[in-house]
């Protein structure tokens, strides 16, 4: 017979091999640190786990205790999701392996990997999964809410890439997600986020990619962003996958590549990443640099690993962030003329506006195959996301980004990427998964967590 005993926290320590962190420890403040440094809460205790059973003995002791559960991998959610007052973090980012296999082309990564691990282990063998641009993004939340980025178009989502998970359930039962095997979970966990469970492991299916790809910055004054924009539109959409374009309203980096006389200037940046034949990808850019010179530029081949990197920084710890995503299927004159408007009066450097392109592998997945917020035409996902290196910037960041997509909301096509969405409200959660897909999560989760036991996240309650 198992004891109970009266401290969770003490039960917690009993049930698990890792370390439990509270508050009497020096580690506390590193540990209870989420990205977003506009989140600052005290959990009663991380839980540091180290394998499946600690993810068993952490929900159930949590469960038994009455605790509130947040479940952290990478801690980026801009929300704080992963970080919970007076409560239990399951705190994962030791469970963080990358086991490739190359011939099979798979890769098993533990639910608590980031994603600069799971890409130095499959570049190792010139292979990669399709996920986000920052590296120390986690696995975890990534996968779980869809998963785009350079090689959305070439190979899809991460989600359009798992082949299984392993996951701990509210119930502290271990089960496997796959199309065989309990395919309503598999289905919710592609796009519904932490609400089924804690996954423990993810399979994935690899892509070959580089190591080397060629990658173009190209940078315009505001003055002519529409101009840019206006271009762009027709490009875009006629490129081959292996030729990913990103459009960001950014300010010019502080860096040796930019003129001194361009660097901090706001703009149009295209970022253009080719994956496939080098001349083909030069003259691509020879093309947009003839259609509408650039103010500057870098272009230079380099290794995979790096561009995933390459926007670190600008994205470290420590900022302060607040984001909406709006999908469009056009960049319409209207959608131009609101960022013409806008732009201008964004405060803080680090603010941008990103547009991603979705579509070729990324469409070739039906709308109801998985449970992604967005739907599977071919559209771009425009993200606004307010960074302030400071929390004096940061209200008026923050109203500026709800202001821009409340003007660009109609404009769009409806729904919203959960992953880009600070705001967890129920009703903001419903709007972007749209009814359809809200109904049947709602269905998969009165049967995998009928209590709501994981509900810090864009919550989906059990149905009825
Ligand atoms: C700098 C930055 C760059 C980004 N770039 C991209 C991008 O290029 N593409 C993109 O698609 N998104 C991007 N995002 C958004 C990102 O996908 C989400 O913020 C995501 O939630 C982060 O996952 P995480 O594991 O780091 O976060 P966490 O805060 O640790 O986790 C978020 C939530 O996910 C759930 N979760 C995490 N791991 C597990 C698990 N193993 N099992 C069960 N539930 C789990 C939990 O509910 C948790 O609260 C970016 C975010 C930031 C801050």
């Amino acid at each position: 017979m198992v004891q109970i005993l009266s401290d969770p926290v003490e039960e917690l320590r009993s049930r698990m091999r890792g370390r439990v962190i509270t508050a009497d420890d020096a580690d506390y403040d590193d540990a209870r640190r989420v990205w977003n440094a506009a989140i600052d809460r005290r959990p009663k205790a991380v839980a540091m786990c180290e394998t499946v059973d600690d993810v068993v003995a952490a929900v159930t002791a949590a469960r038994n205790g009455g605790l509130e559960i947040s479940v952290r991998c990478g801690a980026h959610n801009m929300s704080g999701s992963s970080v919970v007052d007076d409560g239990v973090v399951i705190d994962l980012r030791r469970m963080n392996s990358v086991r490739v296999d190359p011939e099979a082309r798979t890769a098993v990564v533990g639910g608590g990997a980031l994603l600069g691990e799971l890409d130095a282990a499959t570049q190792e063998h010139g292979l990669a999964v399709p996920a986000g641009i920052v590296s120390h993004t986690g696995v975890g939340g990534l996968t779980l809410g869809g998963g785009m980025g350079h090689l959305s178009r070439l190979a899809g989502l991460t989600i359009d890439n798992l082949i299984r998970a392993q996951v701990v359930t509210a119930a502290g039962e271990v089960l496997r997600a796959s199309a065989e095997s309990h395919p309503d979970l598999f289905w919710g966990l592609r796009g519904g986020g932490g609400n089924f469970g804690i996954v423990t492991e993810f399979e994935f299916r690899l892509h070959p990619v580089g190591p080397m790809i060629q990658m173009g910055l190209l940078f315009w004054d505001l003055e002519h962003a529409s101009e840019m924009l206006r271009f762009a539109r027709e490009l875009v959409p006629t490129l081959p996958a292996d030729e990913n374009v990103m459009i960001v309203a950014m300010n010019a980096p502080l860096a040796p590549f930019v003129p001194q006389e361009h660097q901090g200037a706001p703009g149009q940046a295209l970022l253009v990443v080719g994956f496939g034949d080098p001349d083909e990808h030069a003259a691509l850019l020879e093309r947009i640099r003839k259609a509408v010179p650039p103010a500057w530029e870098f272009a230079t081949p380099m290794p995979y690993a790096a561009l995933q990197q390459m926007l670190d920084e600008p994205n470290e710890w420590g900022r302060y962030d607040y984001d909406r995503s709006v999908y469009l299927t056009e960049i319409t004159d209207e959608v131009i003329e609101v960022l013409a408007d806008e732009l201008p009066s964004k405060r803080s450097p680090l603010t941008i506006a990103a547009f991603y392109r979705l579509d070729h592998a990324y469409s070739a997945v039906a709308d109801g195959d998985t449970a992604f917020s967005g739907r599977r035409d071919p559209c771009y996902a425009l993200f606004l996301i307010a960074v302030c290196a400071n929390e004096e910037l940061y209200s008026a960041e923050r109203e500026w980004v709800q202001r821009v997509s409340d003007r660009l909301k109609p404009l769009g096509v409806g729904r919203a990427y959960v992953n880009g969405l600070t705001d967890t409200d129920a009703s903001t959660v419903a709007e972007a998964y749209g009814q359809a897909t809200y109904d049947r999560l709602a269905s998969v989760k009165r049967q995998y967590d009928p209590d709501n036991l994981f509900h810090r996240n864009h919550n989906i309650p059990p149905a009825g």
